[in-house]
């Protein structure tokens, strides 16, 4: 079985009368070296357990099993189930749960069904919603190594970069906070089936044994990191006094950026990941 090759893939959903949901955000994958790469890309071996979030009609899901211990693959649709058993039968070290990702507590679920084992996140997300996804598996689960996801392509662009920058914003901090975000390879529309309308990339997110900055008061630092981008065009001291999310003296604002050798005017997007904690600590301190 192929499920790469348009024809067969067309075959099989049809011979389960399977339509694709433009809602679900439903363009499976139909290229095989972009296919090979986010199994590269993702470090597995066949000590780790693999989840997948969003498996289609189990393409990727069938790489993941043959290179991982186990698979567990999570799918919103329940009109994929009889297929996916099709397609996945074959593996016994695979199992799909019909749920929304959203709603499960992922945490508790890879303890439940990798035990002690190391966790790699592959997905080819919805676009609906992957930022939410990722932010999910980043803050909550504990044994995830690293998550290689398929995205748009402006998305990864922002999580890639560099402070200055017009695409540095909220979600590079926080990708990079926790992560060392790397760029697999890039895929055209014509790599899926239906094709999208936007360019895709394939993103590696390795996760950092500890967060790349020490702050004490996480909370605080993205407070500040919201605070700092949600108005991009005020410095930094007007932005945080003003934010709603903070209730700081623009004096402790104002002694924070001194401290961590910034100047006066400023502004957030300028702000590497350690000047961010600089600040955010000194304000901890003082509040
Ligand atoms: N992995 C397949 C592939 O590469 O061919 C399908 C990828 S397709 C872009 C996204 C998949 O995520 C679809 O199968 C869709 O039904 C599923 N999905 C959408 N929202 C979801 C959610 N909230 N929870 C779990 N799966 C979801």
């Amino acid at each position: 079985m192929n499920l790469t090759n348009p024809t067969q893939l067309k075959n099989i959903l049809g011979s389960f009368g399977f339509s694709f949901s433009k809602s679900l955000g439903q363009n499976f994958l139909i290229d095989e070296n972009v296919l090979n790469k986010i199994i590269e890309g993702s470090g597995i071996n066949s000590k780790w357990g693999a989840l997948e979030i969003g498996p289609g009609a189990g393409t990727l899901t069938r790489a993941l099993s043959q290179n991982s211990k186990k698979t567990v693959a999570i799918e919103i649709d329940k009109r994929l189930m009889p297929l996916l058993d099709y397609t996945l039968g074959e593996f016994k070290n695979t199992k799909v749960i019909n749920e929304d990702v959203m709603a499960v507590d992922l945490d508790a679920l890879i303890s439940e069904e990798f035990g002690d084992m190391d966790v790699a996140v592959c997905a080819n997300l919805p676009y609906y919603i992957t930022t939410p996804i990722i932010m999910k598996v980043l803050e909550d689960c504990h044994r995830v190594r690293s998550m290689t996801v398929m995205i748009q392509k402006e998305v990864a662009e922002r999580m890639v970069a560099k402070p200055g920058g017009k695409d540095y914003g909220a979600l590079s901090v926080a990708v990079q906070f926790y992560t060392e975000p790397k760029i697999v390879c890039q895929a055209d529309p014509h790599c899926f089936m239906p094709q999208p309308k936007v360019a895709s990339t394939v993103i590696s997110l390795k996760v950092l044994e500890k967060p790349a900055v020490d702050v004490k008061n996480k909370k605080l630092f993205f407070e500040i990191v919201k605070s700092a981008f949600g108005q991009r065009r005020k410095t930094l001291l007007n932005a945080l006094s003003k934010s709603p999310y903070i209730n700081v003296e623009k004096e402790i604002i104002m002694g924070a950026i001194e401290n961590a050798g910034l100047s006066a005017d400023i502004r957030g997007e300028r702000l590497s990941l350690g000047d961010f904690a600089k600040v955010c600590d000194y304000i901890d301190e003082r509040n």
